[in-house]
């Protein structure tokens, strides 16, 4: 039987560790990735990669430690070099003595017998399609909630009376999620914990401005990557609207693949081919962002990441355009808490007193 590990991601780690347990393979569930995860990918890896790779070889690397004998990982397509990264991993793996099996799953529509047989591979309890199906479908409600749940807690986060309070019910709601026996059980359970969460003590007047998050999808929604921004966010009284939530992320770009029209159709005016990872839609959500009436944009990128570059490069134009403040964090292993602190405090402060003042004006 193989012992597994793969990439952490976020509150969807539990899922995945689930899915692959059910799938028959003994898992061995990452942990959230820390300085020592990071330091170790540094060390090992190219220095110009960017975070993702690094942390996620980081994360094998401890994975491998315990006894992994495979890892299973995502593929890509597109100019984007994250199609490359399983490779350039397992290369690097393998020339630090380790001997393993990885195990790339590409995207369906592109790659579907390469798919097939991913999932072949790491069905060791021989599921029948049926219940493969099922499986599937039970994770895929198990991720829904979590996004659910994750959107409650943001607009949560700014305005309860107790700091960190709308988090210990969010944590204590996702246990139960991930211990449900079946899909009609998540759904009970994530209602359960919604209005659970309801009841968290708020302050009525507060008035958080609106801050939307764009950016390279691994540093949105992996929070060691970007240093639980939106925790810090929340406490310096901002409520956070992120552009990417892996549900319909997946929704859009593997199940539709490139259909995210209202992104893409969005950045058109400013960047009109796709260039690979999210610089597209980072400019297109932006845009989005303005028009919905947000008050302030944060782009979130990995430093060395081409289309964040690109995209970096042409949002001064959409700030102007649509007068939306955007500021950019480029994130690596040198990234300090204590800067990234005072930036973030002090770009809140900036997105309140324009708000206010655009107020008393009108
Ligand atoms: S999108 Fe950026 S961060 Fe992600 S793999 Fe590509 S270059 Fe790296």
């Amino acid at each position: 039987m193989a012992v597994v590990t793969f990439p952490h991601l976020g509150v969807y780690t539990p899922a995945f560790t689930w899915l692959l347990t059910q799938l028959g393979n003994t898992v061995i569930t990452p942990q959230p990735p820390g300085k020592q995860t990071l330091t170790l990918g540094a060390v090992h890896g190219p220095e110009f990669a960017c975070i993702p790779l690094k942390m996620c070889l980081g994360t094998f690397i401890e994975g491998l430690d315990q006894g992994a004998d495979t890892i299973v990982t995502s593929g890509g397509v597109g100019p984007c070099r994250a199609g490359l990264y399983g490779t350039v991993q397992r290369e690097i793996l393998r020339s630090l003595g380790y001997k393993f099996d990885m195990i790339v799953l590409e995207p369906f529509r592109r790659h579907p017998v390469s798919l097939l047989r991913s999932v072949h591979k790491l069905n060791a309890a021989g599921l029948s399609p049926l219940r493969l199906l099922q499986t599937a479908r039970q994770c895929w409600a198990m991720i829904k909630a979590c996004d659910v749940l994750e959107h409650a807690l943001l607009k949560l986060r700014p305005r309860e009376v107790e700091v960190g309070s709308a988090e210990r019910v969010f944590q204590r709601g996702l246990k139960k999620i991930f211990a449900a026996h079946n899909t009609a059980e998540i759904d009970q359970t994530t209602q359960a914990v919604l209005a659970e969460m309801q009841r968290v003590p708020i302050d009525p007047n507060r008035d958080p401005v609106r801050v939307g998050i764009v950016g390279e999808i691994y540093v949105l929604l992996e929070p060691e990557a970007n240093l639980h921004i939106e925790r810090i966010l929340g406490e310096y009284g901002a409520e956070v609207h992120r552009a990417i939530f892996l549900t319909g992320w997946t929704e859009e770009n593997v199940i539709r693949e490139g259909d995210n029209e209202t992104a893409r159709q969005a950045a058109a005016p400013y960047l009109d081919e796709m260039i690979g990872g999210h610089g597209q839609d980072t400019v297109g959500h932006t845009v989005l962002y303005a028009k919905e009436g947000v008050d302030g944009v944060i782009q979130l990128a990995p430093f060395t990441c081409i289309p964040e570059i690109v995209a970096r490069a042409v949002l001064p134009s959409v700030s102007n355009d649509h007068d939306i403040p955007v500021i950019s964090f480029f994130l690596d292993e040198q990234t300090g808490e204590a800067g990234y602190r005072t930036r973030l405090e002090a770009f809140v402060d900036l997105l309140t007193r324009r708000r206010d003042k655009r107020r008393k004006a009108s």
